[in-house]
């Protein structure tokens, strides 16, 4: 057996064990990825925003490297990050991109035999896969998303012929045909999924909160998606979260103030959010809450694929990074009614070149609106861009001010 990727064999015989659903559903998932590299099975990576419900029917190993690297703790990522610096990547490229390209450079990813990248949310992740590409030599399918492609159907076909190619170039480069009835079982286990993840996300809107946000997680999309065990642990977080509005639980003993973080957490921070939750600010939602998504129709293959691709463009980030920034800037402000917030917080990366974009309409809106908003940067997965400190002291300052202008009754 390879000695390689030791700290994440240390994860795996930590969670094998482990009763709860999710850390088994984790610890399934890396075991499926040891087994492909220690057997030589294909292993295909699918970017942080892409799921894996095309790889699961074709019993493929998904990989979603970002995941891989956070696993451990985002600070296990610094070397990496480090020799992609070395091999001249910009420190603006966010975290996600860096990752990838350094952890190729020091072996510590699992090298792919395929990659799937869709083309939305943003240059950074299409630049870094092309540089991956180079590296390792391995085929790279863009999935390519049209601009806009809500209410026109010549869009959506197109983007449906996109999910048809991938499912091709997989079959191409892993010698396996996609089985029509697995894939129906794939599809019809992800819609119970869905179905849990929007029960939850409707108890979410609950004022006081039931339990402190995000409600939706990447954990199982990327990594299980549309298999009992992925279901299994979503399944269990719902119970959980319906025993606590059952039992009249709050996510803090005084909620004063409701925020709308409509982007990803500070990944390197998790305990950022129980850090607000001692102020009393609760996270109502972020961005992996704020989709709807529809059944898929399993009657045919191309129904099912049809409600594959469309489903997808409603994933977090992939709603948002693509077309024009009226969606985030929507989604962001229908957000704050609907969740009854006193204010939204964005934070984003540097070269996130799409959220920054709207950073002026947004502040612009909320300005007319008199909805307190503060945006900040710090890159997702590198605390040393801008420091813990650094972070706290200014959600801190904004949080005070919006529960003075609270009491002030504004
Ligand atoms: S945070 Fe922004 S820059 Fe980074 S991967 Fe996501 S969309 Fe791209």
């Amino acid at each position: 057996m390879t000695e390689k990727y030791q700290l994440h064999r240390g994860a795996y015989e930590l969670l094998k064990g482990a009763e709860d659903p999710t850390m088994k559903n984790i610890a399934q998932w890396l075991g499926g990825v040891l087994s492909a590299v220690d057997e030589g099975k294909p292993v295909v990576y699918n970017q942080f925003t892409f799921w894996c419900d095309t790889m699961v029917p074709m019993g493929l190993q998904p990989l979603a490297p970002e995941l891989w690297g956070l696993l451990p703790g985002a600070a296990t990522s610094f070397p990496a990050l480090d020799a992609a610096h070395d091999l001249g990547i910009p420190s603006e490229m966010c975290w996600a991109g860096r990752y990838v390209i350094g952890a190729t450079l020091l072996d510590q990813l699992p090298p792919p035999s395929m990659m799937a990248l869709p083309s939305y949310p943003c240059d950074n992740c299409k630049a870094a896969y092309q540089v991956i590409a180079e590296l390792t030599g391995a085929p790279l399918y863009l999935v390519d998303c049209p601009y806009w492609v809500e209410d026109d159907e010549e869009s959506m076909d197109y983007w449906v012929n996109q999910y048809k190619g991938l499912i091709s170039f997989m079959e191409e480069h892993s010698g396996k045909k996609l089985d029509y009835d697995r894939l129906k079982e794939v599809a019809e286990e992800s819609n119970r999924y869905i179905e849990y993840w929007l029960e939850g996300k409707e108890l979410m809107r609950l004022k006081p909160l039931p339990q402190n946000g995000p409600w939706g997680s990447p954990a199982e999309i990327l990594t299980t998606f549309g298999s009992p065990s992925a279901t299994a642990a979503i399944k269990a977080r719902l119970d959980a979260l319906k025993a606590r509005v059952a039992n009249g639980e709050t996510a803090v003993p005084e909620e004063k103030v409701r925020v709308v973080w409509n982007y990803l957490p500070v990944l390197w921070s998790p305990a950022l959010f129980n850090w607000m939750a001692e102020m009393g600010a609760v996270i109502a939602l972020a961005i992996y809450d704020w989709t709807s998504f529809e059944p898929i129709d399993t009657s045919t293959p191309e129904s099912t694929i049809r409600g594959m691709a469309k489903r997808a463009l409603h994933g977090y980030m992939a709603r948002q990074g693509r077309g024009s920034s009226d969606i985030i800037i929507e989604d962001t402000l229908n957000a704050f009614e609907e969740y009854q917030a006193d204010c939204i917080i964005v934070n984003g990366a540097f070269g996130c070149k799409w959220l920054r974009g709207s950073y002026g309409y947004l502040s612009d809106l909320c300005r007319e609106r008199g909805i307190p908003v503060m945006m900040f940067d710090a890159d997702i997965g590198d605390s040393r861009v801008v420091s813990d400190e650094e972070v706290k002291a200014r959600v801190g300052e904004f949080l005070e001010t919006v529960m003075e202008r609270k009491k002030g009754g504004a």
